[in-house]
């Protein structure tokens, strides 16, 4: 089916690569027996966001992890099990000073006592107390970051460079790379292009399912202080100001990072289907060279999430008749689609399987 169609658009170029990390990472020798590795997409920090990331984790740990449940654990949260104590204690006792109001911290604990991941009581005197259910394990390994770029010519390179540049400077992963279309030249021409040697650079060939190496990365050094390149001359004749920067304390990083992979752990890779129309009753999953990908039966292509909207001319709903076996507590074929992806999710992360 694929031969026959255009080249894939980033996104499903995007959906590709996820597939074959979680089929095949990493891209050269093999992860040691005690780490796994799990992949997700469209994730990152304020003003950067990367199309894939890789987590390797302990495998040890992220069984432990498994036990605060599926759902992230957010910036707010994460404070309150990390430092949640093995007796119950006044949370202002137990918890590190915030720098903003107590009241916020209060909350956190109350959201996380709900969430079951710590235990809460007011004790005596009225006080809110709380006391850990599990010590938070140290369960990330590493953070590998993937910029997609199907298209890699000199102008999607100049573009893509600067951000590139600012991964290397703050260092927040551990490894950056860029997965490109894999041509039939001798050199791949992303290497020609003016990337950052940082950089490891895929190319990927779509018809085959394979992935080769082109340019190896550096290991950057998210336990170091980083830079935030927070404004770029553009270099012309007429711009000779300079480059500002920011420093980046480990801390922050250590903190970033854990957010970003507590993301990842809720929502992996697959949850494309929540942005897009399943319930349309042209959506469909396809299987095209060894990958699972949408489907749009009318316009005879794998939408884009964009494209698969809400604003799609073409959507029409599921015809009620295809919900009555077991509608409305199973859903028709969209909440089926939608629930064979959390599915194949779950077989991929064995840690997770035994909530299905
Ligand atoms: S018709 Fe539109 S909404 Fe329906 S599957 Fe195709 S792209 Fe998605």
């Amino acid at each position: 089916m694929a031969s026959n169609l255009p080249a894939p658009s980033e996104f499903i170029f995007e959906l590709r690569v996820c597939q074959w990390a979680e089929r095949a990472w990493p891209p050269v020798g093999s992860l040691g027996g005690d780490t796994v590795a799990f992949v997700a997409r469209q994730l990152g920090v304020k003003r950067r966001r990367w199309d894939t990331i890789v987590v390797e984790a302990d495998r040890e740990a992220l069984e432990r992890r498994a036990r605060f449940g599926e759902g992230a654990l957010d910036s707010d949260l994460l404070p309150v099990v990390r430092n949640a104590p093995p007796d119950w204690a006044w949370y202002r006792d137990a918890l590190p000073e915030p720098d903003y109001p107590w009241r916020y911290v209060r909350e956190a604990v109350h959201r996380a006592g709900d969430r079951g991941v710590v235990e809460t009581r007011r004790g005596p005197n009225g006080r809110i107390e709380l006391r850990r259910r599990w010590a938070y394990p140290d369960w990330i390994e590493r953070i590998v970051a993937v910029e997609n770029k199907p298209d890699l010519d000199a102008s999607a390179a100049r573009n893509l460079a600067p951000q590139l540049e600012r991964d290397v400077a703050l260092g927040l992963a551990d490894e950056v790379w860029v997965a490109t279309s894999a041509t039939e030249s001798t050199v791949e021409p992303a290497l020609l292009e003016d990337l950052p040697v940082e950089a490891g650079i895929l190319a990927v060939d779509t018809e085959r399912g394979s992935v080769d190496v082109a340019w190896n990365p550096r290991t950057l050094a998210p336990d170091a202080p980083g830079t935030r390149i927070t404004d770029r001359p553009s270099g012309g004749d007429h711009d000779a100001s300079a480059a500002r920067f920011e420093y980046a304390d480990p801390e922050w990083k250590a903190d970033k990072r854990l957010e970003i992979a507590e993301r990842a752990y809720e929502r992996g890779w697959r949850s494309y289907a929540d942005t897009m129309r399943p319930d349309c009753r042209h959506f469909d999953l396809c299987v095209s060279d060894g990958d699972v990908l949408p489907w749009c039966g009318a316009k005879s292509c794998h939408p884009t999430a964009g494209e698969c909207s809400g604003n799609c001319s073409s959507w029409e709903p599921e015809p009620p008749a295809w919900r009555q076996r077991g509608w409305p507590i199973e859903g028709g074929p969209g909440k089926a689609i939608k629930r064979l992806l959390d599915q194949q999710r779950r077989r991929e992360r064995p840690e997770l399987a035994e909530d299905g």
